[in-house]
């Protein structure tokens, strides 16, 4: 059985620093019918219940024009995870896999993210599907969906350059 926060046998942490590197803000919340991590889908479905999300004053302006899209991305900070976690036992089973070559929740930034169906748009709320997070998870950003989206302001040279390296890697 799952449990949450656990470190399973295979596992490793590391210390956590004593630091950080930038401040988030929430501007947003999310609001689903899961409240626990064991019943929560481990990614949305298109056709999954239909979710809200709420957008905080003073960012509630920032949303004019999402409603030209139909799909966007949000971006989400999963706050009940651990984060100290570098080798993770999805399975359980003695075998582990680092934690970048995961969608786990269990990160150093646990940054989640979800391209949803935007269903409608109420004032400052949202209503979207395809969700897979708890009840309450603090919304950090939201985008157009990349395919649906042109760049809206003129182009830089940039946008056509192919094929160069980027120093010795
Ligand atoms: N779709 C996102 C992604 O790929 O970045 C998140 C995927 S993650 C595997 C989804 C799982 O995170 C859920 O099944 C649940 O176990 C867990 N989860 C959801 N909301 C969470 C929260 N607020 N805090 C901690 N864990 C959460």
């Amino acid at each position: 059985m799952v449990r949450e926060d656990e470190v399973r046998t295979a596992e490793r942490t590391v210390a956590w620093p004593e630091t950080t590197d930038a401040g988030v803000i929430f501007i947003g919340r999310i609001c689903t019918p899961w409240t626990s991590r064991l019943e929560c889908p481990r990614q949305g479905r298109r056709d999954g219940p239909l979710c809200r999300i709420d957008v905080f004053d003073p960012w509630a302006e920032a949303l004019k024009g999402i409603g030209d899209f139909t799909q966007i991305e949000l971006l989400y900070w999963l706050h009940r995870s651990r984060r100290d976690l570098v080798l993770q036992s999805p399975r359980n089973d003695g075998t582990t896999r680092g934690t970048f070559a995961l969608r786990s929740p269990v990160r150093p930034n646990p940054i989640g993210t979800s391209i949803v169906a935007l269903i409608g748009v109420e004032g400052s709320t949202l209503l979207v599907r395809g969700l897979d997070c708890l009840d309450g998870t603090p919304l950090i950003d939201i985008k157009p969906d990349r395919c649906q989206f042109t760049p809206l302001a003129p182009p830089q040279p940039g946008d056509f350059q192919i094929g160069d390296k980027a120093g010795d890697v």
